[in-house]
């Protein structure tokens, strides 16, 4: 039951205009702009303070995989916060549900990936892994093996050297990122191909583009390659088939390490809880993992990395100078396991798994639209690539951009009730990832609302 709470909607939106800077806004823009301030949710819907329900096409930010309003996952933050809401994680100190949480997840990971670092988010788990990787070559004095080698349009955090492993254009204005050390290399994305070139040559293209810029940097150079198995927010990017396991293959022939970013893959989005290995055929030798951890009811990351990496420590003065408060927060562990428990009792991954083919023929009938130019993703977990001629793939000038993206699109998403990100900053991808409870009912209505808005949407241009 939704708790009947009633707001002064127009009070909190000019306290909202005043006080909050919010994330990924145009700051110039604020003043004029209307806040979405949502304030229930129920299963796959959310409620705004106006009353008005929404269908959570993307579970808040690719997060509430179990779906919102789940008892037990309250009463189990509940309990732990009476019980100990809190004890510092520094030095040799645990608490039950962490340590339990660490063990329960080592069951789902590949191979000897059994050592389990807690962070407050993905993008800390992301920093965590970085860092780690360059405390590890310092440790076997291999102090030049630092360079990193990373995707355009890559999404891995905000932290400072987070968003310099990341490589979305759109993000990059007015900031400073660290260049040094890290190094990108073109996005794999097939809908974007030469033209004529078949599937099987761009994978061996994109592959290559990996194998040069180690053999140009130098491999006694380059410590890891961090990759998304699925680019998320850069546009919903499923690379060539064999991709992930073929530059997984490069890295282990040069002895680059394998970060793979699973913080959004994780956690059901393609049917398991780590696609890494059951999904791409990859062992990585680290996974960081965030968000669908805790279906987003509380903060939590993870970087989770293989024993090979982390058993060598036997000096007696090697410490790792890293960590957070926050780390393995005891009330967000006692959610994680409580999600946890929820995947397995109900069979999520599963579900997903049964599930994806009708969401994916949902989708596809939206070819029906011209506007509509390409149509990706797998399991929950898809993206709709919006262009100004289907033929051509031409994309919208920036003019046509503002004018359907952030003038018209994502407030119109809104009002006709369902809430989903449509790139108003770059690319126009419509990205989709919603609660992992949603079916064919939920399918339906994505279909419904997209294809009149988006119908909309093309007679607007
Ligand atoms: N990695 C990936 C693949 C992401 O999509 C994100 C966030 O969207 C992050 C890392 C950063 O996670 P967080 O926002 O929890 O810091």
């Amino acid at each position: 039951m939704l708790p009947n709470v009633a707001f002064d909607a127009a009070d909190l939106a000019a306290k909202d205009r005043a006080h909050l800077i919010h994330p990924w806004v145009d700051l110039g823009l604020v003043k004029d702009q209307e806040p979405l301030i949502v304030s229930a949710a129920e299963g796959a819907y959310v409620y705004n303070v106006h009353g008005q329900k929404m269908l959570d096409g993307i579970g808040g930010m690719w997060c509430v995989n179990a779906g919102y309003g789940r008892g037990e996952i309250a009463d189990a933050m509940a309990e732990q916060a009476r019980r100990m809401a809190y004890f510092s994680p520094f030095g040799m100190i645990g608490n039950p549900p962490a340590i339990e949480f660490a063990t329960r997840l080592t069951q789902y990971t590949p191979g000897d990936l059994k050592h389990v670092f807690f962070t407050t988010g993905g993008s800390t788990a992301v920093d965590s892994a970085l860092r780690f990787v360059h405390f590890f070559n310092n440790f076997h004095g291999r102090k030049e093996k630092k360079h990193i080698i990373t995707r355009d349009y890559a999404y891995h955090g905000s932290t400072y050297l987070t968003a310099s492993v990341s490589g979305k254009p759109a993000d990059r204005g007015n900031m400073d990122l660290e260049t040094g050390f890290i190094h990108h290399i073109p996005v794999p994305n097939p809908y974007r191909r030469p033209e004529g070139m078949s599937m099987e040559a761009f994978c061996d293209a994109k592959v290559k583009d990996l194998e040069d810029k180690i053999l140009e940097l130098g491999p006694d150079k380059v410590a890891a390659f961090i990759a998304e198995p699925l680019l998320a927010s850069g546009g919903v990017i499923v690379p060539p088939p064999g991709y992930q396991r073929r530059t997984w293959e490069i890295c282990r022939k040069y002895d680059v390490l394998y970060i793979s970013d699973e913080v959004v893959t994780g956690f059901g989005r393609l049917g398991h809880i780590f696609a890494s290995k059951e999904v791409f055929d990859i062992e990585p030798d680290i996974i960081t993992s965030a968000k669908g951890l805790t279906s987003g009811y509380s903060p939590l990351g993870a970087m989770i990395a293989s024993d090979r990496l982390f058993e060598p420590f036997n000096d007696g003065k090697t410490v790792f100078g890293h960590g957070y408060t926050f780390g393995g927060h005891p009330v967000s562990a006692a959610v994680a396991l409580a999600n946890l428990d929820i995947f397995e009792r109900e069979g999520l991954n599963d579900h997903v798994k049964q599930m994806a083919p009708a969401f994916r023929t949902t989708l596809e009938q939206l070819y029906e639209l011209p506007i509509v130019g390409d149509i990706r993703g797998e399991g929950f977990f898809y993206g709709i690539e919006l262009v100004k001629d289907r033929d051509t793939k031409e994309t919208f000038n920036d003019h046509e951009s503002e004018r359907l993206l952030r003038g018209f699109l994502t407030t119109a998403l809104w009002e006709a009730g369902l809430y989903c990100r449509a790139d108003d900053r770059g690319d126009p991808v419509v990205q989709l990832a919603p609660p992992l409870i949603s079916g064919q009912k939920e399918f339906d209505e994505i279909y419904g609302i997209l294809h009149r808005v988006l119908g909309e949407a093309s007679r607007l241009l």
